[in-house]
């Protein structure tokens, strides 16, 4: 599913730029912006950008999100009816996190929403490590099951490492297995998937024809679903990267030599003005609830990005919420179509 229609600027598809800064797009792009699609059939594209004289362009997650589930479906309608299989998409719950049962309940109705099927275990917080592993051992072996996703985090007396490596690489739709994570570090390998959110920050790239080779990237966060995998996929897309993590010395001028930001931390509002060179283009993974007595629920969600500073020094920047975020549970959804294509050998 990787893009390669390039549709060309019209009233609907396309903004005039006015940013004071250079946007880092292809060639053919410097004033305006087109939204890319991988499905030839699309013909209009949402308008998911905007910008004004002070401001940076807004990459609009949630747009690009609803556009790739429109194609998901397009692809899962096509392959029922060319050789009756239905993408399935296993989900494993153990515990009663409030916030994990959202994620889950989230990715079911998306699964729903696309025409994915979708079953779920939901464990007690007490269950056995070796409940977990039965239930993996059964749809691994389960024609059904595509992909298999186990809730992060696990409950403590359980070791992730075995849980995770117990899952088929084959249906690992989440990317986390060692075998796909060292394949995705080693230069002339393929892994067979890549972790849904980083994934989601280079495909936002990639839909707003943001030019990562020769780049000079900045990753804030090194751990091993965000901050790791989005270094790796941005030195495999020919950026020089740079990885900044809480012992680093001097994180602010690292930072600002970077053409293209992408930060996962959980800090929220940590990187400033002057930590971003003008003209860099931001990918704000960091999800932060703080305070907000506005809000009728007391909180709102803000990036590691300070936004408000950052929009009038980047050239582009992805919002909190409505950037990263619906972005990983569309490649969630892409990863177990591309899953159930290869184990049917369906194109
Ligand atoms: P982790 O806590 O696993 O990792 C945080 C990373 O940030 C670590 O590598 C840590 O460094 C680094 N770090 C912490 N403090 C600093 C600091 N002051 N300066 C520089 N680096 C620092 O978090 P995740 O990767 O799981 O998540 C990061 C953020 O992304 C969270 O806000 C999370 O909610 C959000 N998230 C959003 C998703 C989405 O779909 N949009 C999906 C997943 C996460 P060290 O390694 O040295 O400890």
């Amino acid at each position: 599913m990787s893009s390669s229609i390039f549709n060309p600027p019209s009233s609907t598809t396309a903004l005039l730029l006015r940013s004071r800064h250079p946007v880092l797009v292809g060639p053919t792009s410097l004033r305006f912006l087109t939204v890319r699609s991988s499905s030839p059939s699309s013909r209009v594209l949402s308008v998911a950008a905007s910008a004004t004289e002070e401001s940076a362009m807004v990459i609009d997650g949630k747009a690009v999100a609803k556009q790739i589930r429109e194609e998901i479906a397009v692809e899962v309608s096509k392959m029922k009816e060319a050789v009756g299989v239905i993408p399935g998409l296993a989900v494993i719950l153990v515990g009663d996190r409030k916030d994990s049962a959202t994620y889950v309940r989230n990715k079911k109705k998306a699964c729903e929403s696309v025409g994915i099927n979708s079953l779920e275990v939901n464990l007690p917080e007490d269950s056995t490590e070796e409940e977990v592993l039965n239930y993996i051992s059964g749809y691994n072996d389960d024609p059904a099951v595509h992909g298999i996703l186990v809730q992060l985090p696990l409950p403590s007396h359980m070791n992730e490492q075995n849980v995770l490596n117990a899952v088929r690489i084959e249906k690992d739709v989440d990317g986390f297995h060692p075998l796909n994570i060292g394949r995705l570090a080693m230069r002339g390998r393929d892994p067979l998937f890549v972790p849904c959110t980083p994934k989601g920050c280079i495909e936002l790239l990639h839909r707003y024809d943001i030019s990562i080779k020769g780049k000079r990237a900045v990753v804030i966060g090194r751990s091993n679903i965000v901050g790791m995998p989005a270094a790796l996929l941005l030195q495999r897309e020919d950026a020089t990267v740079s990885v900044v993590h809480s012992r680093t010395s001097n994180p602010e001028e690292i930072t600002r030599q970077a053409d293209i930001i992408i930060s996962a931390v959980g800090q929220p509002n940590m990187v400033r003005k002057s930590w971003i060179k003008p003209g860099a283009v931001i990918i704000d993974v960091g999800i932060n609830p703080v305070d907000d007595p506005s809000s009728s629920r007391g909180y709102k969600l803000v990036g590691d990005v300070c936004y408000e500073e950052a929009i009038q020094v980047a050239s582009a920047i992805t919002p909190v919420p409505g950037g990263v975020g619906p972005m990983t549970i569309a490649m969630l959804l892409q990863n177990t179509l591309s899953s159930a294509k290869r184990i049917h050998g369906f194109e």
